[in-house]
């Protein structure tokens, strides 16, 4: 009798239609690719039983590519031609790149964008990651043995849509069909399966090699979305290996250190503090002298870097509008998350024990394999929709060098949003649209994202047109922005693909300044609005003068001309009550010459009609 076959739980019951997908972390030190088998999330390994692939592609001579471990030695003897953390200069531009500290490339200016200057040519960072990503692309199809359908990628909740953008096109350059990019956060609280949990709200905990940050989940009605994110892309595992090296160097009044015996303690100093992780001490030989550290002396060292990270987190809970007693789960991600000091602190803060059962290297690769299986339709169940937010706010330029913000930070994505604007002059027949991002209230202090033109506006009174312009960001955080006129249908739209980017010290700033600049950016806010007020008060009493001046006699135009002039003579100026009182004032002296132009309109309406006809 022939066996019955009986499918697994959760998996889909044709086992031969079980697709091919991958989960991918392209990490800035290190990247993974993982799936799901049998319905388990596993990284895949390459020959050597290493499931890490460093992050590092070596352009060699005679046109040698090498990437991941092989790359790692030409670190030190080919700097120039071998590209480390190459994700620090996705979607960036020239001028951004260049203020990096450190950096021992040949940069060479492409237009807006940058590249690496190598033994293989000159080549931007998209291709770079295109190397890394079709390694690991080759990997899994030998592991997998078939084609894949697609992949999950993960980039950082911070990412703006230039990088964002730049992580798809470096996917697509390496053959991969990308199911979706996934924030990480979001990725590791998959891994974990918090959305088979229920409803409620996490924090992610992410501390690498070089970098913190932090993201403030919810779950709820079967979707993820990301809240608030936060961190310090200069605070990480390095800062804690610095805390050894200077220890040692005070420790063995050591004086100047050549660079090689500087390389070796930075190596031995990190191989110490990983040893503290099981051990209650470490030591080393330290140019000939022996060091010694306990885990007791190190976590007193290491408190404060700890305690800067729990600000962190304080302040993304805050941005979240939750209280700490509010959060139910803390994901742990990154290597430093082994320090059991960090895991310690981190659960204190939150009063329960943090998530830290999964290896906090590969927990964001299997997060996104697991969402790599259910978009490749593997799964049976409904689709888990997961939304991340925008880091940055998007706006509009309006008159007066104003943003007009039209979605707001940390709205979920994906949304459309529209807001209407109009015309500023009498007869205006095309209108610019610029598109910026960012937290401060004028134009000069955001980001411009792009411009573009609506033309063929039939002319109109000044404020009759009607332009709705319509923002709309995908899942992926990319921008669309058109723009349609109502009353004619006049359309205009564009994509925002920048060329470049911000990188995420840049974005913090730009928070920062929001905050410290508030007050004064209402006051140049109410300024410039004022000042725009102005402007349209003097355009529209021309406009009614050019028109209708016959029905006022010579003292009336002379009342209103030397209020005209008045106005006209303050309106540039810094002082936003003088302002206003003149153009209160040449309101109320041409108050009488409204109410005569209005009068005339309507007996011009009626002309000809029945007052009866106007009485409903
Ligand atoms: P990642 O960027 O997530 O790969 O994290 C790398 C950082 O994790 C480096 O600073 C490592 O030294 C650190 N790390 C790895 N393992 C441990 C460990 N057992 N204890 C402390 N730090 C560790």
């Amino acid at each position: 009798m022939a066996l019955l076959q009986i499918s697994e739980p959760g998996q889909i019951t044709a086992p031969h239609q079980h697709k091919l997908a991958i989960g991918i972390d392209l990490g800035t030190t290190n990247s993974l690719v993982a799936t799901v088998q049998s319905g388990e999330s596993r990284v895949l390994k390459d020959e050597n039983n290493k499931a890490i692939l460093p992050s590092v592609v070596h352009c060699g001579k005679d046109n040698k590519l090498t990437v991941g471990c092989d790359a790692c030695p030409y670190a030190k003897t080919d700097p120039t031609n071998t590209i480390i953390s190459v994700k620090r200069f996705m979607g960036l531009s020239y001028k951004e790149v260049k203020t990096f500290k450190n950096c021992p490339y040949t940069l060479v200016e492409n237009g807006n964008n940058v590249q690496f200057h190598t033994a293989m040519g000159d080549l931007s960072a998209v291709e770079i990651s295109s190397t890394i990503l079709t390694s690991l692309k080759q990997r899994a199809e030998k592991a997998l043995g078939g084609d894949l359908v697609g992949a999950v990628i993960t980039v950082p909740a911070y990412f703006n849509d230039a990088q964002r953008q730049a992580t798809k096109d470096a996917a697509t350059l390496a053959g991969l069909t990308v199911l979706r990019l996934l924030n990480e956060p979001t990725a590791a609280a998959v891994a974990y399966g918090l959305e088979s949990g229920e409803e409620g709200i996490h924090a992610v905990y992410d501390l690498g090699g070089g970098t913190f940050d932090i993201s403030i989940l919810s779950f709820q009605k079967g979707v993820f979305k990301v809240l608030a994110t936060g961190g310090d892309s200069t605070l990480g595992g390095d800062d804690f290996d610095q805390l050894i090296i200077d220890d040692c160097i005070e420790m063995l009044k050591l004086g100047e250190l050549t660079p090689t015996q500087m390389q070796k303690i930075k190596q031995f100093a990190r191989t110490a503090k990983e040893t503290l992780s099981d051990h209650e001490f470490a030591e080393f030989n330290c140019v000939e002298a022996p060091y010694c550290i306990t885990r007791e002396k190190f976590e007193s060292l290491s408190k404060a870097l700890i305690k800067r990270t729990l600000l962190l987190t304080k302040r993304a809970a805050r941005d979240a509008e939750i209280e700490m007693r509010e959060i139910k789960d803390i994901v742990m991600v990154g290597g430093s998350t082994r320090m059991p000091l960090v895991r310690g602190m981190v659960g204190d803060l939150f009063g329960k024990p943090v998530l830290c059962t999964i290896n906090p290297d590969e927990v964001v690769a299997k997060g996104a394999a697991i969402q790599a299986n259910l978009l490749a339709g593997n799964k049976s169940q409904e689709d888990m929709l997961l939304l991340d937010v925008l880091p940055l706010s998007l706006g509009l330029e309006t008159m007066g060098g104003l943003v007009e913000k039209v979605v707001h930070r940390n709205t979920t994505i994906p949304i459309a949003r529209a807001q209407e604007f109009t015309t500023f002059k009498d007869g205006q027949t095309a209108m610019s649209v610029h598109v910026l991002q960012g937290e401060r209230e004028l134009v000069k202090d955001c980001r411009s994202l792009g411009k573009f033109e609506l033309r063929g506006i039939p002319p109109m009174v000044a404020g009759n047109a009607r332009i709705r312009v319509e923002f709309q960001v995908d899942a992926d955080g990319l921008l669309s922005v058109s723009a349609i006129e109502e009353t004619s249908g006049v359309k205009a739209d564009v994509t925002i693909k920048p060329s470049y980017g911000l990188s995420d010290s840049e974005m913090e700033q730009m928070l920062k300044d929001s905050i410290l600049f508030a007050k004064d950016d209402i006051e140049s806010r109410q300024l410039h609005e004022t000042q725009v007020e102005a402007d349209r008060t003097l355009e529209a009493i021309d406009s009614a003068l050019a028109k209708d001046a016959n029905m006022l006699d010579q003292v009336m135009i002379d009342a209103i001309l030397q209020a005209r002039a008045e106005l006209a003579s303050v309106a540039k100026d810094n002082n936003e009550k003088v302002i206003q009182d003149k153009i209160d004032n040449l309101e109320a002296v041409s108050a009488k010459f409204v109410e005569m132009r209005m009068n005339s309109s309507i007996a011009q309406a009626m002309k000809g009609h029945n007052v009866d006809e106007f009485s409903n």
